[in-house]
């Protein structure tokens, strides 16, 4: 048996997870930063977080698994997108453990690890992939050795956009969650910009609109009217890809995954299709948001697909890496 260590510190989550080579998930440890500030997650204050508590999750993982350093085979890490300092802690931590124990190491795309999990674990085969989370919105299909991008955010992401809004309420990180279930006691749509671009989509605009009503409206009115303008510019795009890409499945991954309400309108258009849906449910749930998981699976799959570990020199990260720049060897 071969066992694989993720190491994830993309954002406000560190993560350390284990599986095995039968991708059995033997333990998915992490601690979550919960920003100080107004303004969102500080890398500085995101390292400082990482750095803090990384030890004590590596062991914790290690115990769950009932394994000991020694017994890993193949160490992976989050190279990117994301905080540079924050990544940089994952990637430290990546490397002595690599060095110390002489294993192979492997630095993996986050933004891959949520698709590819998720891909996995509701076993679809070639789906058209809406990935939505803190630090992606973006609809993908696997097309010639890559999983490339047929729309996405060309501004913040659907994450983002729910976080800052959270944030102008006085509401703490994550904002998504609690926006979510403040729009089910909404009862008034409120008119918000809807923006749409091809098969892109901006949320910006509609961010500073909700943002400037907020003294105005009741609150309960305006999350709802927010959610159900962005998830139909995200229907509307998808549906679009959807046509073009001629798939037969839709998976939805990443943080914003676990929303009832965008799950059941991108249902409601894929029935309208034929089409297949599925997220992570149940006690999956919680791998929709960043963790350890989807980035030792990221390393198993490079390894079983022959791709050569990567010299401890050149093992770099990336603040910005485009999920379209990697290549998928075990999909050829
Ligand atoms: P990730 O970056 O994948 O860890 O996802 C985190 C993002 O998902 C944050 O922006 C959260 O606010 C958002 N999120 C988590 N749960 C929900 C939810 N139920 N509805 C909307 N957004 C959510
Ligand atoms: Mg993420």
């Amino acid at each position: 048996m071969v066992y694989v260590l993720g190491i994830e510190s993309t954002a406000h989550t560190f993560g350390v997870g284990i599986i095995d080579s039968k991708f059995n998930i033997l333990s998915d440890a992490r601690s979550v930063l919960r920003p100080s500030g107004t303004l969102g997650i500080d890398p500085g204050e995101a390292a400082e977080h990482h750095s803090r508590v990384a030890v004590n999750v590596l062991l914790e993982a290690l115990d769950k698994a009932n394994l000991k350093l020694k017994d890993i085979d193949i160490v992976a890490f989050s190279k990117g997108p994301g905080l540079g300092p924050a990544l940089r802690i994952g990637a430290t931590l990546a490397r002595g453990l690599a060095f110390k124990y002489n294993k192979p190491i492997y630095p993996v795309h986050h933004g891959l690890g949520h698709i590819e999990l998720t891909v996995h674990l509701t076993n679809m085969k070639d789906p058209l992939v809406l990935l939505v989370s803190g630090g992606h919105t973006a609809i993908l299909a696997f097309n010639e050795g890559r999983w490339r991008i047929y729309g996405e955010t060309l501004d913040i992401t659907v994450g983002n956009l729910f976080d800052s809004f959270a944030r102008r309420l006085g509401i703490g990180f994550p904002g998504g969650p609690v926006i979510e279930r403040m729009a089910l006691k909404g009862k008034r749509y409120i008119e918000l910009p809807y923006n749409v671009k091809g098969n892109n989509v901006v949320f910006s605009g509609l961010l500073t609109h909700a943002t400037d009503l907020v003294d105005k409206y009741n609150k309960y009115d305006l999350a709802y009217s927010l959610q159900e303008t962005a998830f139909s510019m995200l229907v509307e795009v998808t549906e679009r890809a959807l046509i073009q890409t001629d798939k037969k499945e839709i998976c939805i991954a990443g943080g914003v995954a676990s929303n009832n309400r965008l799950f059941n309108m991108i249902k409601t258009m894929a029935e309208d299709h034929g089409v297949k849906v599925g997220r992570l449910e149940g006690d999956l749930r919680r791998l929709n948001g960043d963790n350890g998981v989807q980035i030792a699976l990221l390393g198993l799959l490079y390894y079983e697909a022959g791709t050569p570990a990567t010299d401890l020199d050149k093992t770099f990260v990336y603040q910005r890496i485009r999920v379209d720049e990697e290549d998928v060897p075990w999909r050829m």
